[in-house]
């Protein structure tokens, strides 16, 4: 009997770094320090330094980070925030909290991300029609891929727009050297388990350079409070990291750029092999992305019994993601630019994601892309 392949292997690395976790959380224990302990403000330094930005504000997940700078900036009923269709909920799903309205944005057919272009006519048509205010763009770095954020950018400066980077996928994630930071306002990330950088539980942070800004978030962190401890001075949340989580971050940040350089190895392979039959995502010469998931085309409606092929060999596939947000019920209400979103709704027919992490070994990896090459054979022959 093979050994049965994870899509996702956490234990190899919990084994590396479990000692060195399991002291830090005897510590915290001992101590008592289980609400803003020491081990949140070392994380908190450790990301700054990582992310090359000089404010980090750690929170409860992913979601609260991209919520709490719409809350800081006020954005709220009659206010559009501009954010692909081709992502996890929780990108517009804050949008909506916040009171706005989301507008569905269409990605690129290689890299998946956003599409600058069709983002600035979607701004330009939602300010001929006055219904909205437009006030932010949400990018999301898909898969692990930095979005194209000199382009954002630029739109963004043209309509006088913010930035938030949604990465909680591809934190980490460089473009020419660079993070989201560089051109983001605020870079959003999720730490939840089973991201690149994940904890053992919840867990987001923000980063930003801009200090004001910096010290809203830490207020609304905390139910808005102001420096009088009586005082609340605005609404919150119940956002904060446990100490726990980020004791277990520490210890991952600490092997986070090997694991990104793992990553980048095992879906150089992929590439290599498999380019040419299976359409992987894109990535351009001089990005580095942290490899979320590693993600392939199967066109022409032969998705599922490409899957069940690969099941049939001990292979997991997933699908990431077979509805954009434009066509799912709590969201389908919303508007969506230009005529409808035609990339988004051929990906969600074709897309499915192989295993990755950076622990996959070669003898694994050669046993998943011959499952893939033999899982497209057995569809050719099943064709005819
Ligand atoms: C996971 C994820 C989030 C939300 O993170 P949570 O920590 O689960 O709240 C937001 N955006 C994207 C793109 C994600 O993948």
């Amino acid at each position: 009997m093979t050994q049965p392949i994870a899509f996702i292997d956490l234990a190899t690395q919990r084994d590396r770094i479990r000692s060195r976790v399991e002291a830090r959380l005897g510590r915290i224990m001992d101590q008592g320090s289980f609400i803003m302990g020491p081990d949140v403000a070392e994380l908190e330094a450790g990301l700054s330094a990582f992310g090359g930005m000089s404010e980090t504000i750690t929170c409860g997940s992913g979601t609260d980070a991209l919520l709490m700078p719409l809350m800081a900036w006020g954005v709220g009923a009659g206010d559009a925030v501009f954010c692909p269709s081709f992502t996890f909920a929780a990108t517009a799903e804050v949008v909506g909290l916040a009171g706005a309205t989301p507008v569905f944005v269409e990605v690129l057919p290689g890299t998946f991300n956003i599409d600058p272009a069709h983002l600035r006519r979607t701004v330009a048509e939602t300010i001929a029609q006055g219904r909205f205010t437009p006030r932010a763009i949400i990018a999301v770095d898909l898969f692990g891929q930095i979005a194209d954020y000199p382009a954002i950018r630029a739109v963004a400066d043209e309509f006088g727009l913010k930035i938030i980077s949604d990465a909680a996928q591809g934190f980490g994630s460089t473009l020419g050297g660079k993070m989201a930071g560089e051109w983001a306002d605020v870079v959003a990330t999720s730490f939840y388990p089973a991201k690149p950088l994940g904890c053992y539980g919840d867990g987001g942070a923000i980063q930003t350079n801009d200090s004001e800004l910096a010290a809203i978030l830490r207020s609304i962190r905390i139910h808005g409070m102001g420096s009088d401890k009586y005082d609340n001075v605005r609404l919150g949340l119940t956002a904060r990291l446990d100490t726990f989580q980020a004791a277990v971050l520490v210890e991952k940040l600490a092997i986070f750029p090997e694991e990104i350089e793992a990553r980048m190895r095992v879906a150089r392979r992929y590439g290599e092999r498999l380019a040419g039959t299976v359409a992987p995502q894109t990535i351009a010469d001089d990005v580095v992305s942290t490899w979320a998931q590693y993600t392939i085309r199967v066109s022409g409606g032969r998705r599922d019994a490409f899957m069940a092929q690969m099941k049939e060999r001990g292979v997991p596939t997933v699908i990431y993601y077979g509805k954009g947000l434009h066509q799912q019920t709590a969201y389908r209400h919303w508007p969506v630019g230009g005529n409808g979103l035609p990339v988004t709704d051929q990906l969600c027919t074709e897309v499915v994601s192989l295993p990755m992490h950076a622990y996959l070994d070669e003898t694994t990896q050669d046993r998943i892309i011959a499952a893939v090459e033999e899982s497209l054979k057995a569809l050719g022959r099943m064709a005819v």
